[in-house]
């Protein structure tokens, strides 16, 4: 597999295409960045974590019937994914009541959504990602109706698998985000799914162990992405997790000996 031209680059991705036709190449970048790219860090490994926490829970969401994009990791950041065509839409799952639903609603910050919120925004930077609704979605054209109640069931079906296994490692699934495309008709998973798209709380303590610890300075935030990728991908007991642990093992194990 060779990669070939860059086909796009995000704020912590890129994306390339290869020499086989309908497979991409995403790499993970070391930049972090929150409130729309106005604060910004290139933060060494963190493109590593993320990739190895994506792949892992992709496989897992794939080993239960959601299809995703994930084909397999070529290396500890890039990973090789089925060629999507991107639905500007940020499916955002919410269990419990954080961030901008605090700001901009009367929720007290952690109570339970049951069940839980989802909300759909429009993905556009320089629109600041604005809320959609129903009508809004089926107006733009973005998806039809049909696809957008498979979305939503998508949707639930991720959180419920998500926050099982984060559960198991004494985490709280707090919200999520996640993207679709089309291959054809076929509507897969793509994107990432990684501490910089979800809000992840210790079951214990309650402290952050997601991307607001480097929004708003809660401490060092690659301490705390090498303690979660470790918490997450470091079950013994899982096939993918011994496959993706040894990509990421030198980072995990130089960074836990701190
Ligand atoms: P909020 O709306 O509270 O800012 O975000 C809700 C959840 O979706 C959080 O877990 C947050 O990380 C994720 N999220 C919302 N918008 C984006 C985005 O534009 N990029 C990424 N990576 N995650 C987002």
């Amino acid at each position: 597999m060779k990669q070939k031209n860059l086909l796009y680059t995000g704020k912590a991705k890129s994306v390339f295409r290869t020499d086989v036709k309908g497979k991409l190449i995403v790499e993970f970048r070391d930049d972090i960045t929150a409130f729309d790219g106005g604060k910004k860090d290139t933060l060494k490994n963190k493109g590593s974590y993320n990739a190895s926490v994506s792949a892992f829970f992709f496989s897992h969401l794939e080993k239960n019937g959601v299809k995703t994009h994930f084909l397999e990791m070529l290396d500890d950041h890039r990973m090789l994914v089925r060629e999507l065509s991107m639905i500007p839409l940020e499916v955002i799952v919410r269990n419990f009541a954080a961030g901008s639903i605090v700001k901009n609603y009367p929720f007290k910050e952690g109570s339970p959504l049951k069940p839980p919120v989802i909300v759909i925004d429009y993905k556009d930077d320089s629109r600041h990602d604005p809320m959609l609704n129903d009508d809004l979605i089926a107006a733009l054209r973005l998806v039809t109706p049909a696809e957008l109640k498979k979305i939503k069931v998508i949707a639930l079906k991720v959180n419920v698998l998500l926050s099982k296994l984060l559960a198991k490692q004494g985490i709280t699934l707090v919200d999520f985000k996640i993207e679709f495309g089309r291959q054809g008709k076929t509507i897969y998973l793509g994107d990432e799914i990684s501490m910089d798209s979800m809000r992840l709380w210790d079951k214990k303590s309650g402290e952050s162990l997601d991307k607001d610890v480097y929004r708003f300075n809660k401490g060092d935030v690659m301490v705390t992405y090498n303690q979660v990728a470790a918490r997450i991908i470091n079950n013994p007991k899982s096939a993918t997790s011994k496959k993706i642990a040894a990509l990421t093992k030198k980072i995990l194990i130089v960074k836990k000996g701190k």
